[in-house]
């Protein structure tokens, strides 16, 4: 998943990009609203944290045109608290949430957490694909219950393949989603990290649709065994 944070409070701005890369999630960031609404509407965000009180462009401008263009991602709106106007105007705006200034950091994750969610139409932060367990809120995979340690790119990858469950996606699109803009891209390595997640996931949910990409697609039964755990060679890599 990756995320835009859009907020002219250097010092804000990077407690917050610090959090959500530390929950997992590629992150991008601007500190004014020029570049934030450039970014927003040029790059596929999964969701978007955005400060109404900005330079050279506002936040509720920012927000309105991009719902004009038809830029439908998550938006949690970062408001001055009592001002109440700003939270009518934002939601109006087209904001999904909002975050009233001071906050936890943990509220805003919990929120985007549940925004995301939302948008995969999905009412729990834990994604289940037949054995395999995500519990977004932890950060924590496990396969029939046990832990599976994954880097950070893999959790992503496998984030944001069940926020979109029986849905083909292209490596392009995983490509946009897992990286923040500054990374080198490559399309080549998701191949690999599918083939590692595979292999440490021990179960086939991920299929290659040859020539469009990836689906996750739980086994027809959902009963526990019913698919084969895949034994790896031990030898041999
Ligand atoms: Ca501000």
């Amino acid at each position: 998943m990756r995320l835009l944070v859009v907020e002219d409070d250097k010092d804000l701005n990077r407690q917050i990009v610090t959090a959500l890369a530390q929950a997992g999630y590629a992150v991008d960031h601007a500190f004014d609203g020029e570049e934030g609404w450039f970014l927003g509407d040029t790059e596929p965000y999964d969701a978007v944290v955005l400060d109404l009180g900005l330079p050279k462009k506002d936040g509720v401008s920012i927000l309105s045109e991009w719902r004009r263009a038809g830029r439908t991602m998550p938006v949690l709106i970062l408001t001055a608290r009592d001002r109440w106007s700003d939270k009518v105007q934002g939601f109006d705006a087209g904001a999904d949430d909002y975050v009233a200034k001071p906050f936890h950091i943990e509220e805003i994750l919990a929120r985007l957490r549940a925004l995301l969610r939302r948008a995969a139409g999905h009412a729990t932060s834990e994604f289940r694909c037949g054995p395999v367990l995500l519990d977004a809120r932890a950060g924590r995979v496990s396969v029939d219950g046990s832990p599976v340690k994954l880097t950070s790119h893999e959790y992503r990858l496998l984030s944001y393949l069940m926020h979109h469950a029986g849905r083909i996606v292209s490596r392009g699109e995983i490509v946009e989603h897992l990286y923040d803009q500054d990374f080198d891209r490559d399309s080549n390595t998701i191949e690999v990290f599918v083939g590692r997640l595979r292999k440490k996931l021990g179960v086939e949910i991920i299929q290659t649709v040859r020539g469009l990409g990836y689906i996750l697609a739980a086994s027809e039964t959902e009963d526990k065994g019913a698919k084969p755990r895949r034994i790896e060679p031990s030898s041999g890599s």
